[in-house]
């Protein structure tokens, strides 16, 4: 809240009204909607796959409750296939819009939801990032960034169904988890030279998501994930974003060098995977413990260099040049450090990312 000219600035926070973590409750899914906004229709978008997996158990428990269903197919995130999701579900008429999946799926009917003013529910089927209680939305363009849509309305888990996606997938929502204790900094770093809203609360909030990786990942390593915890605090850094009403507790230096691979390199690796690998190197610029965020990943099973997600040396190079330009107005640490090509490949190397 900036003091501007002795008034306190208005700040908005617009919060998931409900939140169901479950096991095996795919069948409430019906009762779930229903308690939320009564839908008569819904719209469900989800990947071929997911569909497959979980149409029966969605559809059985939506005809319990007397909901109408249309379901619809997201293949990719270009703007076209936007465009023609979006005139389809206009015509449904729906009271509500699912997004079922794992991360594409969840986005297109944040997006779409949000330009219909429609309310949207996210049922994320694996947990690899943060965007399933997120207002944000990530955008392919010409500077790949995140925008702001709307909150869901509910979030809807099955963590049984978390729980049979690739173990990698979890260990990539560790990686945005810890990104956390970066994007924090930066955040601080802004407050301090900008002036910029600092929400103490809601930094405070997206490093504890952070931290519950960060000491249990030990015991991770030899008895595997916790997909209900890590679940949580994937949810938890979502309203973090909410209350902070930015994405800023979640996103700093090591989300743009991600962003910025996503332009260079698309399709290597996964979005966590990315933001924690920038993790390490941003959190050596920033001055913090960077090596403990190399045990912490190799301790839940994510990638710690370059090679391991297939990126070539100059593609990490490039990236770590690229990424404050991407989103010159957000002040992170990259701003005191004018980055040259030099500088990336001795950062890289020294961290042992190249
Ligand atoms: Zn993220």
């Amino acid at each position: 809240m900036t003091k501007k000219e002795g008034h306190m600035q208005s700040h908005t926070m617009e919060l998931p009204r409900l939140i169901v973590v479950g096991e095996n409750n795919l069948n409430e899914f019906g009762e779930f909607l229903f308690s939320l906004n009564k839908p008569k229709k819904i719209s469900l978008i989800s990947g071929i796959n997911v569909k497959k997996i979980l149409k029966n158990k969605i559809e059985k428990s939506l005809k319990l409750k007397k909901i109408k269903f249309v379901w619809h197919t997201s293949t990719d995130n270009q703007i076209n296939t936007l465009n023609q999701i979006q005139k389809d579900v206009k015509k449904d008429c729906s009271d509500i819009v699912a997004g079922i999946g794992g991360g594409r799926s969840v986005d297109t009917a944040k997006l779409i939801s949000f330009n219909l003013d429609l309310p949207f529910v996210s049922v994320p089927t694996a947990a690899s990032h943060d965007g399933m209680a997120s207002p944000f939305v990530s955008v392919k363009s010409d500077k790949p960034h995140s925008i702001v849509a709307s909150a869901p309305l509910g979030v809807f888990v099955d963590i049984d169904v978390i729980k049979k996606a690739p173990t990698r997938l979890l260990a990539s929502g560790c990686g945005d988890l810890i990104a956390n204790i970066i994007a924090v900094k930066d955040w601080q770093l802004g407050h301090e030279k900008t002036g910029e809203y600092y929400g103490m609360y809601s930094a405070d909030l997206a490093m504890m998501s952070a931290k519950i990786v960060m000491e249990n990942s030990s015991m991770y390593s030899k008895k595997g994930l916790d997909a209900r915890v890590i679940v949580e605090a994937l949810i938890s850094a979502g309203v973090a974003s909410c209350i902070a009403g930015s994405s800023r507790p979640c996103s700093g230096a090591e989300h743009l060098f991600s962003h910025a691979l996503d332009k260079i390199a698309p399709g290597k690796g996964l979005h966590g995977e990315k933001c924690g690998i920038g993790s390490i190197m941003i959190a050596k610029l920033q001055g913090q413990d960077w090596k403990k965020i190399v045990k912490t990943l190799k301790e839940v099973g994510a990638p710690t260099t370059a090679k391991q997600i297939g990126l070539k040396e100059n593609e990490v190079i490039n990236a770590l040049v690229m990424a404050q330009e991407l989103r010159p107005e957000r002040y992170t640490i990259l701003k005191e450090i004018e980055m040259t090509e030099r500088k990336a490949m001795n950062l890289a190397k020294s961290t042992n990312v190249i």
